[in-house]
This record gives structure tokens, sequence and C-alpha cells, in this order.
């Protein structure tokens, strides 16, 4: 499986910052090689950047999305409105989505549903927040995420989806996980996958890791087997700094 990386903006840049982000990234584009790369923009870029990587390798995705397909729902944005601009993936259960806007497991099952029903590939996000690691909960915390959202989902549904591992305390802060405690979380991840889904679907699973990575410590995760990409904020807002963080994923996999 090849590596997936994935820029989420949050609620960052204007189109035309957007248009700018876009256009200089392209330009190293044949340098990503078979890493598989994902711009992540607020809802009001998307149809820039899909106008601007329309045609490239680099493919689209959104923040969150709504549970129903259409409704009486104000402020609200659905699977099929996304689809309608080219986007493919979408970020589901972001901790900033989990803690700051009080979404529940049960929420982001709902969510995760929506987006297979609407032809995306969900990037789940688990992870525990500092005091649960603290009590040693890691585990089960990450455990309980995942088989809330995967509940009622059929092997096939489940090899669309991409895990992002992001414990929540490393998220924006600086503070990247140890690639080994973030080897063992994801592996642990895998074994849950294959538990539910059989190895043949876990094993088609990517699975992420998140929180504070950058150019300098992306290849000390990825140089795990049970890694397979990153979900990148903060580093992922300048179109240098993240295509060189991109190459050296890609060079700490090829060495
Ligand atoms: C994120 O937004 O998912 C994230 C991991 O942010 P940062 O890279 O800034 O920690």
């Amino acid at each position: 499986m090849g590596l997936i990386i994935a820029a989420n903006w949050k609620m960052h840049k204007t189109t035309g910052e957007t248009a700018d982000f876009c256009r200089s990234i392209l330009k190293d584009e044949k340098q990503f090689g078979e890493v598989e790369v994902l711009i992540c923009p607020p809802y009001t870029s998307l149809t820039t950047a899909s106008g601007i990587l329309n045609g490239s390798t680099l493919n689209l995705g959104a923040q969150d999305l709504h549970w129903k397909q259409e409704g009486a729902f104000t402020g609200e944005i659905s699977g099929s409105m996304l689809r309608d601009l080219g986007v493919e993936y979408v970020i589901v259960g972001h901790s900033e989505r989990r803690h700051v806007m009080g979404e529940a497991n049960a929420r982001i099952r709902d969510k995760v549903k929506a987006a297979l029903e609407s032809g995306l590939k969900p990037i789940l996000c688990v992870g525990e927040t500092e005091a649960e690691r603290e009590a040693g909960s890691t585990n089960s915390v990450i455990k309980e995420q995942l088989l809330a959202a995967l509940e009622g989902l059929g092997t096939g549904e489940m090899k669309s989806l991409v895990i992002a591992y992001e414990p929540v305390w490393a998220i924006g802060t600086g503070k990247a996980a140890q690639p080994a405690d973030a080897d063992s979380a994801c592996s642990f991840i895998r074994q849950v996958l294959q538990d539910e889904g059989g190895s043949e679907t876990a094993g088609k699973i990517p699975i992420q890791y998140g929180g504070s990575v950058k150019e300098g410590n992306i290849g000390s995760f990825v140089e795990f087997d049970s890694i397979q990409g990153a979900l990148v904020g903060g580093a992922s807002l300048q179109a240098d700094s993240f295509s060189a963080l991109i190459q050296a994923a890609r060079k700490a996999v090829q060495s």
C-alpha cells in the first residue's frame, strides 16, 4: 500500500490564497511519485481548488459533511453537494469536531455512512486525549471510536475508508507523538480492523498518523509498516514546505 498524505487547512485560506497554493504545489507534482496527495480546503475554496487540481494527480477532500443528503439544516453541506464539486474524500470525526463542536460517536457513524452513500471516501479520525493516554485508556478509546464508526458497514464499504490516528494532545501543539507510540496505536487499529472485517479488508485500509507532523519528523512515522501516511494541519498551509514534507515521506519509504 502506498502513502497518502492529506492537507487539512481547517479554517484557513481565501479563494485567492487557495489558487496560489494549488498552482504552486502543482509545480512539484512529479516529485511526489506514488504518494497520493490530498488537499482539504474549507468548503468555500473547494471549487477553486477543484478547477486547478482537475487533471492532476492531486485529489480533493472536504473537512466535514452533514449526515443527511438534504433538508432543513441551515448552514450545513451534504455529501452529494461535495461530490458535485469533484470532492473524493471527506474528513470525519476530526478531534476539533469531536471536542470543540461536541460530535459524539453516533453522529460520526452517521457521517461515515452518509459519506459512503455519496460515493466519498471517509478519512475517519480517532485518537485519545492527554488525560485518556495518562489513564492508560488509549487503546480502549480508539477501539470504542472505531467500533462505533464501523457499525453496520460491510467489508466493501470498509475498504473505502482511510483511518487517521490523531492523538488529541498532539494536534496543533508542536508536540508530536513518539513514533514508536504512533506505531503501537496504528498497529492496534489494524488489529481492530482485522477483527471486524478480516485481514484482506484490513490490509486495504490506509492508516495515517496526524499531530504536529512536519518535514523534519514525517520520515520517522512512515518508516513504520503500520503507518501509511499523514494528516497534516499547520505544516500543510505553505505550498513549498508541504511539498518538502511529501518528498521527505517519499524518500523515507524508498530508503
Ligand atoms: C490536524 O489538523 O489534523 C492536525 C494534525 O494538525 P497539526 O498538523 O497542525 O497538528
